[in-house]
């Protein structure tokens, strides 16, 4: 891993830390220290929010179709840089080799439909709504951005990031998670040649310093967080001081309604990944079943069969479908969380512990016999644990499904059209999937309800985000 830089890039040159001070970069699969990140402070963080005013001068005021063909070469570097990123991501977020080619794809194809929706971007038609005047729209990039991702998905969410902000015509500052940045810092090298000096910037570091200088910058126009929804909370009260921009892509507590005549072969392939895919540290993952009363028993055997059929191991080897969840820290936080539950009358039915073996390995579990009102439901608990619950019928179902503060996405398991359709109107998550869970595609929007945050990722509604509404009205 020695080969790839570990200053901050910014203004489109590599730039050490002003104090020298470092992270360390942990594989979480085998505890090894693997990279040292810039840890950076606020001179760091501010001579790269200066590099991005500066960019946007000029970045700003290109044509969609300049701004499109720089994100499509980008999409093109990252898709043929695939092993590379494969290996970075795989070692520095703990993620099965296997898996990891899926994300980078996604992340190129994010980049390629930002590509596109750069140049179709629409507002209301010019006319003469008063007398003597036409009014006209312009839809203008806001301008600089200070991005801040999260560990479970560093590239995808870089992507997700910085893709729409580009296609606006913004510039960005994006700071990863101290956890896992060496993704972005590939990316950050990728973009040479391909962006002008500054559009892209981004500086390591840890929330306290790196990131509370980054969204409280006078230069930063908007704040983009993808992160848990005490960070959103600690980022929107800064941001009130200056009435910055805001938009928050935070936790989820994602339910799964599956009625009485749901195909259980279809819920059971579909958790296999929905619950467990990057060990369940996924802001959608399907963490909380609830029955029908007539399939309980049936839904829970086939849910834990196939937890218990999970490929666990090696993040290098191919056939690992269940990999380490990120840190030792985050292992004792799912092993409290289970204790607590069980402590509380749930009981494992697979799972319920930790793996032997190095790393920070949790086996995947299914747990029965918790309260609504149970930490376990209510709480965004990140590793590979499912709860099923058993409701009377399709109300109670939806109603403890909209019964946590979390709002981000959602899915009914029915063969009844009538229910399907019933339920995605009354769900209110931002996603709710039918007969499926955890599909995504660049063209549709992600993004919260309640507490999981506010402001669209992906889609064109993505770019609107990134952009102001400006009305000239031009007297005859
Ligand atoms: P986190 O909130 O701990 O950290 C996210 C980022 O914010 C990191 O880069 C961190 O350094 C930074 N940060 C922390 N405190 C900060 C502060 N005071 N000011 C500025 N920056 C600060 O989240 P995490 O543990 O890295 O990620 C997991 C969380 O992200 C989960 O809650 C998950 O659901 C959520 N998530 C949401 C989505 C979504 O699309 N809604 C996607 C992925 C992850």
């Amino acid at each position: 891993m020695s080969d790839l830089r570990s200053e901050n890039y910014i203004g489109g040159a590599w730039v050490p830390a002003r104090s020298g001070a470092v992270d360390e970069v942990v594989d979480p699969a085998t505890g090894d220290v693997l990279f040292q990140a810039a840890a950076s402070g606020a001179d760091d963080v501010d001579a790269a929010v200066q590099a991005a005013a500066t960019a946007f001068t000029t970045w700003g005021r290109t044509t969609p179709a300049e701004r499109a063909t720089a994100l499509l070469k980008l999409a093109d570097v990252v898709e043929a840089d695939m092993d590379r990123l494969v290996e970075l991501e795989s070692r520095d977020a703990g993620k099965p080799v296997a898996a990891v080619g899926i994300e980078v794809e996604a992340a190129a194809d994010c980049l390629r439909f930002f590509a596109g929706a750069a140049r179709t971007m629409e507002t209301q038609g010019a006319g003469e709504y008063l007398e003597g005047y036409t009014s006209m729209l312009r839809r203008e990039p806001v301008g600089v951005i200070g991005s801040v991702s999260p560990w479970n998905y560093p590239l995808m969410m870089a992507a997700w990031k910085v893709g729409p902000a580009l296609a606006a015509g913004c510039t960005v500052v994006l700071k990863p998670s101290e956890l896992t940045p060496m993704s972005t810092l590939r990316l950050a090298e990728l973009t040479d040649g391909v962006l002008p000096a500054g559009v892209l910037n981004v500086v390591t570091g840890d929330g306290a310093t790196a990131g509370a200088a980054l969204t409280t910058h006078p230069l930063v126009d908007m704040v983009s967080l993808t992160g848990s929804v005490g960070t959103g909370k600690a980022i929107a009260r800064a941001a009130s001081d200056s009435l910055k921009r805001v938009h928050l892509e935070l936790g989820g507590k994602a339910p799964v309604i599956v009625l009485d005549d749901a195909d259980l072969e279809q819920v059971a392939e579909s958790l296999k990944v929905g619950s467990f895919w990057n060990a369940g540290q996924d802001c959608t993952a399907a963490c909380r079943v609830i029955t029908a009363p007539g399939i309980h028993e049936a839904a829970v055997e086939a849910i834990a069969e196939a937890a218990r059929s999970l490929v666990v191991g090696p993040t290098t080897d191919e056939a690992t479908e269940l990999g380490p969840v990120i840190s030792v820290r985050q292992r004792e936080r799912v092993e409290g969380f289970v204790a607590r539950a069980v402590d509380g009358g749930a009981t494992a039915v697979t799972g319920g512990r930790s793996a032997e073996g190095p790393g920070n390995y949790y086996e995947p579990s299914v747990l029965v016999g918790v309260e609504q009102g149970a930490e376990i439901v209510q709480q965004e608990v990140f590793g590979p644990v499912v709860t099923v619950q058993r409701a009377a019928d399709l109300a109670q179902a939806v109603e403890w499904a909209n019964g946590v503060d979390y709002g981000l996405a959602a899915s009914v398991f029915t063969k009844d059209v009538g229910a399907a359709m019933e339920a995605s109107a009354l769900l209110r998550f931002g996603t709710v999937w039918v007969n499926d869970h955890i599909p995504l595609v660049s063209e549709m929007p992600h993004g919260g309800f309640k507490q999981s945050g506010y402001g669209k990722d992906l889609s064109q509604y993505a770019v609107e985000h990134y952009t102001e509404l400006k009305h000239v009205m031009v007297k005859w």
